[in-house]
């Protein structure tokens, strides 16, 4: 089935969000400063319900198991995930959700990490202040081109020592699958 890109990334969420344990719902909710929830529904980014609004104020969103109201939550959480990520990847994660997908357009532009040069960025200011997902290295703005704690040379060494910059985290084979990285055709 033929489905343009953002299609294809709304599918592979719903299916991701739909499959997602409590447990693991559990931890993303944890992970995230409940303002930082409620910012978003409040700017109708997310629609959350009114039970789910209560729940939150009331800081009982944490409790198994977890309220079908948050859905929306992680549908953006996750959704952005997806981003930059390389077609054909996304088709083979829609194929473990039984969907056979091509993907009919190309990606949102796209820019290369200095680090590990990978395609893990976007371009201009949406890049500003943002993380790579496979080396953690921060893209920074035009004022501060380098706000990482490391100098680019030794972020480059962890990464050859399949190291992330920060957390240490051996840097997974998978990941690597993504994303473009630089040479690749379709990007060039
Ligand atoms: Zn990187």
């Amino acid at each position: 089935m033929k489905k343009t890109r953002i299609e294809a990334k709304i599918l592979l969420t719903r299916c991701w969000v739909g499959n997602l344990s409590d447990e693991s719902k559990l931890e993303i909710l944890v992970r995230t400063p409940i303002e930082v929830i409620l910012d978003l529904a409040y700017a109708c980014i997310i629609e959350l319900s009114e039970n789910g609004l209560e729940l939150l104020k009331k800081k009982k969103h944490t409790e198994l198991p977890i309220h079908k109201d948050f859905d929306a939550f992680f549908f953006e959480h996750l959704f952005h995930d997806w981003n930059y990520a390389k077609n054909s990847f996304i088709e083979n994660e829609l194929k473990q959700y039984n969907h056979t997908v091509k993907i009919s357009d190309g990606m949102e532009p796209v820019s290369r990490c200095l680090c590990c040069e990978y395609y893990t960025f976007g371009v201009g200011e949406e890049a500003d202040w943002t993380e790579c997902s496979i080396c953690e290295w921060m893209w920074g703005d035009k004022n501060d081109p380098n706000p990482n704690l490391i100098s680019l040379e030794q972020a480059k060494h962890l990464f050859s020592e399949n190291k992330r910059i920060y957390d240490k985290k051996k840097i997974s084979t998978e990941i690597l699958k993504k994303y473009h990285k630089k040479g690749d055709k379709e990007i060039c």
